[in-house]
């Protein structure tokens, strides 16, 4: 920000608390007092935190709207391309904001077409982000945080310390990555390939529900990336009180990972169920705002061999849902190095599908996909505990094994 036009008080805040965060690192610290990073990052800002910066540099409102439209609507990288503001303005802008994603440490594409980009944040810190095409929709898989408090027992995420939460900017600059990668954006693609966002990446995003609720705020306004709140799923173990509110102020759809039908084997492999259990679990969901057939909720069940995946296992998940607008995904276990389970075979799986279809429910059992590149369910994990060639390789004859055991296929 440049001393004629000062930033709000909140902003500049900010601007500091990012400066001293990497400061001290010195490998990231800037290189110029002039340097990019010290300009307010326009990415993650709504309409009203652009109209209280262009309102102090005398801008009319309208300003902010244009802005907004170029930034998330037609994923514009340079203040050059904004061709309805006049040049000196543009230069101006130029001057005193940047429109910054995070860098590509690595991006990786699956034998599957899944892609996997592991993205590097101005703190040194990484999270991922996985796309996953299908012959109706594309499907981005968002991170919510660096690492994840929670441990449950068959999650890769879990094993790594929890690091940070990721910012609004964090979290919707996955999606403008993904954008630009895919050549997504308005301008350039008639038919989008970037179709259905879920939160089911690293993190608890109930544990960050301030950031994610303004992050999906963004990605559905009709003025910027304008996906509906229909096709943006969000995913949670269980953080009970922040349920109703993230349903209330966004009206996405809700995924719950369920994984075990009694609080015994829940407490053991979900641990926050030791402070949300079954029952409130339940009732919170009951009240998810606006649940019909046409907002079902999703739970997620992942099947492990001999754990949670009988038929009597299956009966109580009916009993559990009964009332509840629901579909159920079944996703078959992903193998991780060290990893103290195994897959449910397929025979089992289709065993525990039965129950449910015949019980009038949908019952999609997850195909695996991206494994090969360690980018399916569970598998992600980053930053300074990322695996290296030895563990990948292990992970790999793991699953080799596992596959013609059970005749998994990919
Ligand atoms: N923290 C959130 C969202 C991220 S996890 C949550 O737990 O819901 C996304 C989904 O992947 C969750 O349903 C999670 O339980 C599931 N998952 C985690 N590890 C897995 C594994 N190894 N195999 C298959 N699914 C897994
Ligand atoms: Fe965290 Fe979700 Fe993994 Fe549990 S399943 S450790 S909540 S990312």
């Amino acid at each position: 920000m440049t001393a004629s036009n000062p930033a709000p008080a909140q902003f500049q805040a900010q601007a500091a608390a990012q400066l001293d965060d990497f400061m001290p690192g010195g490998a990231l610290a800037p290189t110029s007092a002039a340097d990019a990073e010290s300009r307010p990052n326009l990415v993650g800002m709504d309409r009203d935190d652009m109209n209280a910066f262009l309102s102090e540099m005398g801008e009319p409102a309208f300003r902010a709207k244009q802005l907004f439209q170029w930034i998330y609507n037609r994923g514009v990288t340079d203040f050059e391309g904004m061709t309805n503001m006049a040049k000196p303005l543009r230069a101006k802008l130029a001057d005193s904001f940047r429109m910054h994603r995070p860098s590509v440490s690595a991006h990786q594409v699956s034998s599957d077409g899944t892609q996997k980009w592991l993205l590097r944040y101005d703190d040194g810190n990484e999270a991922e982000t996985v796309y996953i095409p299908d012959d109706d929709r594309g499907t981005l898989c968002v991170s919510s945080q660096v690492g994840c408090t929670l441990t449950c027992k068959f999650c890769h995420t879990g094993t790594q310390r929890m690091v940070r939460n990721l910012t609004p900017a964090d979290i919707v600059a996955q999606v403008m990555l993904a954008r630009d990668t895919l050549g997504d954006w308005s301008v350039t693609s008639d038919k989008r390939r970037l179709t259905n966002i879920v939160f089911m990446g690293m993190g608890e995003p109930l544990y960050n529900t301030d950031n994610v609720i303004k992050a999906m705020k963004l990605i559905m306004d009709g003025e910027g990336i304008s996906l509906s709140k229909r096709r943006i799923t969000l995913s949670t173990s269980g953080v009970v009180p922040e349920i109703e509110r993230v349903g209330r102020e966004t009206d996405v759809l809700l995924a719950i990972s369920l994984h075990a039908v009694n609080d015994e084997l829940r407490n053991e492999i979900v641990p926050i169920n030791r402070k949300y259990p079954l029952k409130e679990l339940f009732a919170a969901v009951r009240n998810y705002p606006g649940l019909s057939n046409a907002k079902r909720v999703t739970w997620e069940y992942v099947m492990l061999k001999d754990v949670n995946d009988s038929v009597a296992d299956a009966k109580q998940l009916l009993r559990l849902i009964k009332g509840i607008p629901s579909k159920i995904n079944l996703i078959p276990f992903n193998p991780w190095p060290g990893s103290p389970y195994d897959c449910s075979s397929d025979a089992q799986i289709k065993k525990f599908a039965d129950v449910i279809w015949n019980a009038g429910y949908s019952a999609p059992i997850r195909t695996p996909r991206g494994r090969d590149i360690l980018a399916a369910c569970g598998q992600l994990k980053s930053e300074s505990q990322r695996i290296g060639k030895r563990e990948r390789m292990q992970m790999e004859a793991i699953q080799a094994e596992k596959e013609a055991a059970v005749g998994i296929s990919l």
